[in-house]
């Protein structure tokens, strides 16, 4: 018999299926990780195929060395899924099959926890010398039962046991311990489930996709537990996704709370080996519930009868890193495959999500009003230019101030939302607030410090950096944006005696972090919390009555055609914080631009209003859901290289342009806007393109790719970031 095997390395030149000889003795099958000669060296692969017959030169074929562990590690369908990533994504096949298990397994570096127990060893005839009195103990302890080693130790010294041991009176014993995360359990708050809630749970059991488009406190979560409770009943498993580790120990606890030992979570957060030890439960079946972040859509669990993403907008759901994948696609797959629900919630769908919805490839189920019954809290947008003509130049309104000191005063808590998403920033007149754009593309240009230079992402054009305003001349045009640390000083300096906490990446490094920042804030009254768009989700806060927006328009800026849509998503979701429960909530949000419509739709909580404007806008500026941008990242230490790599490609790629006519809207070659990262020099073909032909063009293109490049080249669809 023979074996298809993938190689474990990423490396282009090993990206390809390989055959071996199993030797008759081995036990294998598919799915199974091996030991395998390759050249001079033993390297580990996964087998994903068995087969009487091999397609290479039998000779000449090796065999398999030993087995890695006695099970498969990769599933049936965790196989099909490679292949559809594969070619969905442009990835290397070693890469996905990465994605399916915890890398401490593959890299062998963490083992099962055990603990060491003594007991005595039956049927054995103890004799004692009188003198020995600890080991007399020792034994008469153990009568009772095992003991645990280092008890044991601590109590009797280790010599004494090690004289019973060498007599053959006790022996150890092993017992595998579960390392789990460190979580608060939440006493489980049943709610009696409005008629909306029982609406949507009753249409939630088709193999299809809902989008479950409801307000911030709607009761969603009392959804997905029903569902999941559900599903377990039907002795089905289900996962659900939420965006960001900051938001999962609030979920977690509550889920911990109802589901007890059947969760499980999985995020990068979790130590190695807690997260192996999740994983583990996982794919032993003693867990049934997968929770985390991304990642959690690859949880080893078969049978799947729901899968949930939760904050189905969020960006975090991209992998933007190697290898990239959308997690919606991989949701789908899995949805598909396992013949049941996927369910997408949000408050604040994406564009495209929500077009589908409208379009009736995903069913649309709507919550228009909070569980509770308490309204929205009101938006108050204050103009910053307006306090800066009126002598105010500091980061707060006088309105924010006021209504701070009234938190305050009545012993309340707030939150100060600053949003640094990503690390560029725009040039704003702080006069007339101007903000310098690219002449071709209407996106905001990005300064860049390397060499002092400003850029567009979408099609590379420099500008020299303004010394002056173009509009009205004035010289304070200014790059950058206030961070939280500086708020925090600002803050304490207004209000010395109030408890102020600060959340972003900073305070939030180590493990817990973010967990022990908000347990802080809950029982510190007053008190603010100052914090990044970490912030603005998922958090149950009752007494949060005042949300602060410091400097709203920063995404609004951001470059890019999702920017206002961005914005939309975190002012609904940053005010979906306060009032929450009995007490009024109140929303101030600082624009330096007030009339920009953005602001009276996320004012108004009018999703729909603001759905259609920008799906016009979207259209009439041939941006995606109607069309595709397609960027392909060359990179590598050697400049020559890529940059002939570069030509090559593009100069077969060129001439797509005339072959296809007007399926293509933009395409070109150059520089990427940060031209070096890691030392690796980089460059890039972008494409924007209509619909129809997309999946061809990209096909031809990852061909043509393929073939001249030695190294790997980057696939990126309707990239999150162009720098
Ligand atoms: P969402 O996820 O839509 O933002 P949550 O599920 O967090 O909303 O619910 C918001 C609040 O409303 C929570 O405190 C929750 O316990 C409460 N809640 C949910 N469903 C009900 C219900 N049917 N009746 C009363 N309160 C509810
Ligand atoms: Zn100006
Ligand atoms: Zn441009």
């Amino acid at each position: 018999m023979y074996a298809q095997v993938i190689i474990d390395q990423d490396a282009k030149a090993l990206d390809r299926v390989f055959e071996y000889i199993i030797p008759d003795d081995m036990d294998l099958s598919i799915g199974m990780r091996v030991y395998v000669p390759l050249g001079s060296r033993v390297l580990q692969g996964f087998i994903i195929g068995i087969d009487e017959n091999c397609e290479y030169d039998k000779a000449k074929l090796k065999s398999i060395i030993s087995k890695i562990e006695d099970f498969s590690a990769i599933k049936p369908e965790m196989l099909k899924l490679m292949e559809f990533m594969a070619d969905k994504n442009h990835l290397k096949l070693a890469s996905i099959l990465r994605l399916f298990l915890p890398s401490e397994m593959r890299e062998g570096k963490v083992k099962e926890l055990f603990k060491t127990y003594y007991l005595l060893v039956p049927d054995v005839q103890i004799t004692l010398s009188k003198s020995a009195k600890k080991q007399f103990e020792i034994v008469e302890a153990l009568k009772n039962g095992k003991q645990s080693a280092i008890e044991l130790g601590e109590k009797f010294g280790y010599s004494a046991i090690k004289a019973l041991l060498l007599k053959g009176y006790i022996q150890k014993s092993y017992e595998e311990v579960k390392r789990s995360p460190f979580i608060i359990v939440d006493k489980d708050k049943r709610v009696k489930l409005n008629d909306s809630q029982k609406d949507a749970i009753t249409k939630i059991r088709e193999n299809k996709t809902y989008l479950l488009h409801g307000v911030t406190g709607s009761g969603k979560t009392e959804i997905y537990m029903n569902l999941i409770e559900r599903t377990l009943t039907e002795g089905k498993n289900a996962i659900m996704l939420v965006p960001e580790i900051s938001l999962t120990p609030q979920i977690m606890s509550n889920f911990k709370g109802r589901f007890g030992d059947s969760v499980a979570l999985l995020h990068s957060g979790l130590s190695a080996g807690e997260r192996f030890d999740e994983w583990k439960r996982l794919f032993s079946g003693e867990a049934k519930i997968a929770i985390g972040a991304r990642s959690a859509i690859f949880a080893p669990l078969e049978n799947l009868g729901m899968i949930i993403i939760d904050e189905e907008h969020e960006a975090s759901y991209i992998s933007e890193s190697n290898p990239r994948y959308d997690t919606h696609d991989v949701a789908q797959f899995r949805a598909r495959f396992n013949g049941c629900p996927l369910v997408l919630g949000s408050a604040t769908p994406s564009i495209e999500t929500y077009k589908n919805a409208k379009d009736g490839e995903f069913e649309l189920i709507e919550l228009p009003l909070r569980a509770n019954g308490r309204p929205l809290p009101p938006v108050q947008i204050v103009d910053m230019m307006e306090e800066i003509r009126r002598g105010n130049s500091s980061i707060f309104s006088n309105q924010l101030l006021a209504d701070l000191a009234n938190v305050i005063n009545g012993k309340k808590q707030a939150m100060i939302f600053i949003n640094r998403r990503g690390y560029s920033s725009f040039m704003r007149c702080r006069d007339c607030g101007y903000i310098a754009k690219c002449s071709d593309c209407d996106v905001s240009l990005v300064y860049h410090r390397e060499d002092n230079r400003l850029k567009c992402h979408y099609c590379g054009k420099q500008f020299k950096v303004l010394s002056k305003c173009p509009n009205c001349g004035s010289d304070k045009i200014k790059y950058g944006a206030v961070g939280t640390e500086q708020i925090v000083t600002k803050l304490k300096e207004y209000f010395p005696e109030v408890k102020i906490l600060r959340m972003d990446n900073d305070t939030t490094s180590t493990k817990n972090a973010h967990q022990k920042i908000l347990n802080e804030f809950k029982v510190s009254k007053p008190a603010i919390l100052v914090g990044t768009q970490m912030i603005a989700k998922g958090h149950d806060f009752e007494d949060v009555t005042l949300v602060g927006i410091v400097d709203a328009d920063q995404s609004l800026y951001h470059t890019d055609y999702r920017s206002t849509e961005r914005t939309f998503q975190l002012i609904t979701q940053v005010a979906g914080r306060a009032g929450r429960s009995v007490n009024e909530g109140k929303v101030v949000l600082q624009t330096y631009s007030p009339r920009h419509y953005v602001y009276k739709f996320a004012a108004n909580y009018d999703y729909k209003g603001f759905y259609k404007k920008e799906i016009n806008i979207r259209q009439t500026a041939q941006f995606p859901p109607f069309t595709r941008i397609l960027r392909v990242l060359f990179s590598d230490y050697d400049e020559n290289y890529v940059r002939e790599l570069l030509k090559i490609c593009y100069t077969e790629i060129e001439g797509f342009e005339n072959e296809y006519g007007d399926e293509i809207i933009y395409l070109d070659a150059m520089k990427s806007p940060i031209k070096r990262i890691q030392d690796k020099y980089r460059y890039q073909i972008m494409m924007r393109m209509k619909l129809a032909k997309a999946d061809e063009i990209e096909n031809r293109i990852f061909r043509i790719v393929d073939r001249a490049s030695k190294t790997s080249v980057f696939f990126e669809v309707n990239p999150q970031n162009l720098s």
